[in-house]
């Protein structure tokens, strides 16, 4: 069964550890290119996450990562930079595997949309506005005075609007969720976030939040982090699955998928430690859902947001 996967930080762990090889199975990387090919992955989104450890992210450590990327994870012939509608058909038919640069918080931008449509030059298709805190553009979910947009941040939404590129609201905060919905037109995602109501965590979508991005024709990619699943530990594969059953309850069959979070991770659902892992899920949703349903689920959800989201040409 092929899979698409809407997030990984793949690039910050090869960004923070050079030595290590995209294309050997290495431990200390969840998401390489044996284990995507091992469990049929046909699309990895690949996230520059600017990591807490680099104190003021400039454009210039963006770039470093834009570098990386293509260097390191882009190889030809076995990977494949998904900018367009077409590339996803051309994945689909040949031995590639598919890979979406995206970014995660704006923080490095510093309000230069300049530098922001270069990076749309340079091949990035989907932009995660904040990561937990706030940045000149709005406040992530963890930031204490829990405020929205920024006079810039509902300027940036204009322009993304003109763009053709992805708004991703996983890390947003809820003020800025709710500033999103009624600023901005297009469908969006989350393309790593959970249920609330399965598990209280504030990086998780309340119904109200689920049931807009399912009317908007968006896509939530449920996320492989332990404690989004649930506040016990260890777990498991079908914990997580009452998260898609509950999206699927609220009318989003067509509207889940999921975002690992793979390499931005300290711990592990059992049974999902890495990327190569994946049939663990198939096996899991196939007690309970039809083989259509688990098709949509891993892939044909995502594939369908790609090929009505991504440009046509460019
Ligand atoms: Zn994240």
């Amino acid at each position: 069964m092929k899979i698409i996967d809407g997030h990984c930080d793949a690039i910050t762990k090869l960004f923070a550890s050079p030595e290590l090889d995209f294309f050997q199975e290495e431990k200390e990387l969840d998401v390489s290119y044996p284990r995507l090919q091992r469990a049929g992955v046909k699309i990895q989104a690949f996230a520059m996450y600017m990591s807490e450890s680099i104190k003021n992210p400039t454009f210039d450590h963006l770039l470093q990562m834009v570098d990386i990327f293509y260097r390191k994870i882009a190889v030809a012939p076995h990977i494949r930079l998904i900018r367009n509608r077409n590339d996803v058909l051309q994945v689909e038919a040949s031995n590639e595997i598919g890979a979406l640069l995206t970014l995660e918080g704006l923080d490095a931008l510093h309000g230069n949309l300049t530098h922001l449509r270069v990076l749309q030059y340079l091949g990035v298709r989907s932009i995660g506005l904040t990561w937990n805190y706030a940045n000149w553009a709005a406040d992530g979910v963890m930031e204490p005075r829990k405020g929205g947009f920024t006079l810039k941040g509902k300027m940036l939404l204009k322009e993304l609007e003109k763009m053709d590129i992805i708004t991703d609201v996983s890390h947003l905060s809820v003020k800025g969720f709710w500033e999103l919905a009624e600023n901005y037109s297009k469908p969006c995602i989350a393309s790593h976030s959970n249920v609330f109501k399965h598990c209280a965590h504030p990086r998780n979508l309340s119904d109200d939040q689920i049931l807009e991005l399912i009317r908007r024709n968006g896509l939530i990619g449920l996320t492989f982090v332990p404690f989004f699943v649930d506040d016990r530990s260890p777990v498991t594969i079908n914990q997580l699955l009452k998260h898609l059953d509950h999206v699927c309850a609220l009318g989003g069959e067509q509207h889940v998928g999921f975002g690992s979070d793979f390499d931005g991770i300290e711990q592990w659902i059992t049974g999902l430690e890495h990327a190569g892992l994946y049939d663990n899920i198939i096996n899991a949703l196939s007690k309970t859902y039809t083989e259509s349903q688990v098709e949509r689920f891993l892939y044909g959800n995502w594939r369908n947001f790609l090929l009505s989201n991504l440009p046509e040409g460019m």
